[in-house]
């Protein structure tokens, strides 16, 4: 394992950590639940989270099939088949998230849970702070391109689809 696959991981780990405090805090307004489905599309990650999954994949029976209505192609009757190595973005679904957007900063949060809150409900400390893990994640994926000699570019993203090309 590289260093920045271990870096990753222990990011991972923290954000874990961090997403279970805030459902903690949150729990009287968490609908989420194994079922619900509505955050999962394909999305597009970082060389750094594609690759462990694309092994994943390798090394298991997972079968996976296009998707017809634009939800992760990893979704089978509602659950996600690779849950424990989900990339990141899949690890804060369904919480307060609080980034950076033309300057300003944006809130988003699943209407499902937060029905009836409004922006000032929202502090930085019972929201997820988007921005310092993505820019934690941007600079542990530079590491891993330049580890694996990868001629990707550091702001190139791979589709969870591509999987569907390497089977
Ligand atoms: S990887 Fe799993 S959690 Fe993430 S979008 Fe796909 S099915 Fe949902």
């Amino acid at each position: 394992m590289t260093q920045a696959e271990k870096k990753y991981i222990e990011l991972r780990e923290s954000i874990d950590k961090l997403s279970n405090q805030l459902h903690s805090l949150h729990k009287n307004h968490m609908q989420c639940k194994k079922g619900c489905d509505l955050c999962c599309m394909d999305y597009e990650i970082f060389p750094i989270e594609f690759d462990p999954i694309k092994n994943s994949i390798k090394r298991t029976n997972i079968r996976v099939e296009p998707s017809i209505d634009g939800s992760c192609i990893f979704l089978k009757d509602h659950v996600c088949q690779i849950y424990e190595h989900r990339p990141i973005i899949c690890r804060t679904h369904g919480l307060p998230l609080l980034f950076m957007n033309d300057e300003q900063w944006e809130l988003s949060a699943c209407e499902l849970n937060f029905a009836e809150f409004d922006d000032d409900d929202f502090t930085t400390e019972n929201t997820f702070p988007q921005d310092k893990f993505n820019s934690q994640l941007f600079m542990i994926n530079k590491e891993y391109l330049k580890e694996i000699k990868s001629d990707k570019g550091e702001f190139d993203l791979i589709s969870l689809n591509r999987i569907l090309q390497l089977k």
